[in-house]
């Protein structure tokens, strides 16, 4: 298990440093890099311009270099060292201007004066430059040199999808997002761990959920992916998660669904209560990512988050700080753990009928044990509290709840029952 963390961590090494934004080539170039780790993701482009629901793509922001050069011709501000010194989706701009004029077009944050921080502006036309606090204080009056070398055009919105097919027709979703440049646990750790679980999730024997998985930009994708798919997705779906700030080894957090206790939500909070009993639990009311648009109304679809430190709850935040040393292996170990634990339950959540009536005599099927120890009175304790729970309405995850025991200690015990033909799962 800890390699798998070390390989999620590595593969946010590999893309930490490219420019993605909502649009563009680093949104291509990290897809285009995920398909070699996923050969079956499928990648799509939504022209600019096209409508989706209340919105409209946007044009294509690329960048080649940005620099602001001081009076001496010394670079002061070089994207190709950090490309969050750019306001995203910067219009391009050459000029030289005076320190005042400079700096309306400048920001910094003065709480956190050595951070640079992460700025965009998608939806309103400007040019903008993002440096340490401390560094703007260090400003001297005079002439500088602003230099964006960026094209702002129509082109298209790029996503990638991975469908997995199981038996059923009914679907597990996930959602991450690729549209931050570099900046570490929000978000690159989102893909990066979901690519890891599309894997785990591949190597499953046939699976019984189908499994939608999504790479999308934030909002406008989520938006477009919805305009497309939404009629399936609400056939379909029966839990859904958005994945992202997963990489960081502080706390874990859950936010809710708008429906607060669909399945999604009951298989996170199962699952939480044993592997991270100190989790955070956030209300919708705290939403901020896609499932603001995926349980808005109209669309209500089961989805929810697990995270570790939730988006806006770190100080690192959307600064140069989020970077690849707030993230970890043993981060994303905890993660992908959880995860990992969420599909299995939901692959075993079936619901069981028992076949007998009364109390089954279990000794003289060999599963009463003739040595009694703590831990097998333990083990009997919970056979016999499974069964009374296998009345045709309960379904597995229920059932784990009400005999306060994790879902992965019954796994064993349905499998003896159903071998011993004392349980079957109701069609
Ligand atoms: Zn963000």
């Amino acid at each position: 298990m800890k390699k798998i963390g070390k390989k999620i961590y590595g593969l946010c090494e590999n893309l930490f440093y490219i420019n993605r934004s909502l649009t563009g080539n680093g949104v291509r170039k990290t897809l285009e890099y995920l398909k070699k780790e996923l050969p079956n993701l499928t990648i799509h482009e939504v022209p600019s311009g096209t409508k989706c629901f209340d919105w409209e793509i946007p044009k294509e922001w690329n960048i080649k270099d940005a620099y602001i050069k001081n009076e001496a011709g010394k670079k002061i501000i070089d994207f190709n060292e950090s490309n969050i010194h750019v306001v995203g989706y910067s219009s391009p701009i050459h000029k030289t201007l005076d320190l005042d004029e400079l700096d309306k077009h400048l920001y910094t944050l003065p709480e956190l004066p050595e951070a640079i921080p992460y700025i965009t502006s998608y939806y309103k036309e400007t040019w903008g430059f993002c440096m340490s606090h401390k560094q703007r204080q260090g400003l001297t009056k005079g002439k500088y040199k602003v230099h964006i070398d960026s094209s702002l055009e129509d082109g298209s919105l790029t996503y990638a999808e991975l469908f997995i097919k199981g038996e059923s027709k009914k679907e597990i979703f996930i959602s991450t997002y690729i549209c931050h440049p570099s900046l570490a646990n929000d978000n690159l750790s989102g893909p990066a761990l979901v690519t890891y679980l599309a894997k785990h999730i591949q190597s499953i024997n046939k699976p019984r959920y189908s499994y939608r998985i999504i790479f999308i930009p934030e909002t406008i994708g989520a938006i477009a992916y919805l305009d497309k798919n939404m009629d399936a997705l609400k056939k379909n779906v029966i839990a859904g998660f958005v994945v992202t700030c997963v990489g960081d080894n502080n706390h874990y957090s859950y936010l809710a669904s708008r429906q607060e206790n669909s399945l999604a939500d009951n298989v996170a909070l199962h699952v939480l209560k044993y592997q991270a009993p100190h989790f955070k639990k956030y209300s919708y009311l705290d939403r901020g990512s896609d499932e603001r648009q995926y349980c808005a109304p109209n669309v209500d679809l089961p989805v929810c988050s697990v995270m570790r430190t939730k988006y806006g709850e770190f100080d690192e935040y959307h600064t140069s700080l989020d970077n690849l040393d707030f993230i970890n292996s043993e981060g994303f170990n905890g993660s992908f753990n959880v995860y990992e634990k969420m599909i299995t339950a939901l692959e075993q959540n079936f619901t069981y009928n028992v076949n007998v009536i009364c109390e089954p005599q279990l000794g003289k099927r060999g599963l009463y044990p003739t040595i009694s120890t703590r831990k097998t009175a333990g083990m009997v304790k919970n056979l016999k509290n499974l069964l009374v729970y296998c009345d045709g309405k309960h379904n597995l995850l229920e059932v784990a709840e009400k005999i306060n025991v994790p879902i992965w200690d019954l796994y064993d015990l349905v499998g003896q029952l159903v071998e011993h033909n004392l349980i079957s799962i109701k069609e």
